[in-house]
């Protein structure tokens, strides 16, 4: 019987530097496709505060066609604070989960009135005392409307730092720390700005597209080879539903 030849073994896979001296040219490379942030669109830091507290779970496309009308109606924190809130509920309708933003909005306007004279503070410790504010909404407001730079760890930033290999952490607080050391602090807003709507158009969560990325030769990719063998199981088992149709047709056979 003829020999099979031996399978070339492959190529070891080149050795990354650390991700101290990959996160600058990974911003380097990010940074043309997705300039400076301009999502949001507001006047001042109120607005800025509403549109951010909008956003979640909504595109900012969206939230922009809601506030022009809405900053139109309610001009002051005391305004949105005594608005009447089946208004309000109406006017944001668009930006889904209108109820429990209309009630956080209210009530984080009463608090800014309450106790901060009607002013926003400035600091990420006050910020995260007002209803509706955790740290993340809280860095998006220090970095854009008080160049004071933060890193905001949300759902797209933590996967791609984690596939990048900038940190192991899942808890958003311990990443934003581990974060915060290698990037430099004048580029934290922006990065995590990039990170975020990479993580949106490219590196998405189920399938992520490295053959397009341009972060690829940079990239560790760690956890996504699990990530095709995941959806291969799940393709050969077939959804829950789809068992079910399959197991009825076989039952009335
Ligand atoms: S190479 Fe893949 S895993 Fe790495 S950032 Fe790009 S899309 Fe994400």
């Amino acid at each position: 019987m003829e020999q099979l030849a031996p399978t070339p073994a492959l190529p070891p896979e080149p050795k990354l530097p650390p991700a101290r001296e990959r996160v600058g040219p990974i911003n380097e490379r990010l940074s043309p496709i997705y300039p400076a942030f301009d999502g949001l669109t507001h006047e001042n830091t109120l607005q800025l505060v509403i549109a951010t507290m909008l956003s979640a779970q909504c595109t900012d496309a969206r939230v922009n066609t809601v506030t022009p009308a809405l900053f139109a109606r309610f001009k002051t924190a005391r305004d949105f604070a005594e608005c009447d809130i089946k208004e309000l509920r109406r006017l944001i309708k668009p930006t889904g989960f209108y109820k429990s933003k209309a009630k956080n909005i209210r009530a984080c306007c009463a608090e800014i009135v309450a106790r901060f004279n009607g002013e926003v503070p400035n600091t990420l410790d006050e910020l995260v005392t007002l209803p509706g504010i955790g740290r993340k909404t809280a860095n998006v407001i220090l970095g854009h409307a008080f160049d004071t730079p933060g890193i905001t760890v949300d759902t797209h930033v933590g996967r791609l730092a984690r596939r990048l290999g900038l940190t192991r952490h899942r808890n958003a607080v311990k990443a934003e720390l581990a974060l915060m050391e290698i990037v430099p602090q004048e580029e934290w807003t922006n990065f995590s700005h990039r990170l975020i709507l990479h993580g949106r158009a490219v590196c998405r969560s189920r399938k992520p597209r490295c053959e397009k990325c341009v972060l690829a030769d940079l990239c560790p990719k760690l956890g996504v080879k699990g990530l095709a063998k995941k959806r291969k199981r799940k393709k050969k088992k077939g959804s829950p539903q789809r068992t079910q149709r399959a197991r009825s047709k076989t039952a009335s056979k």
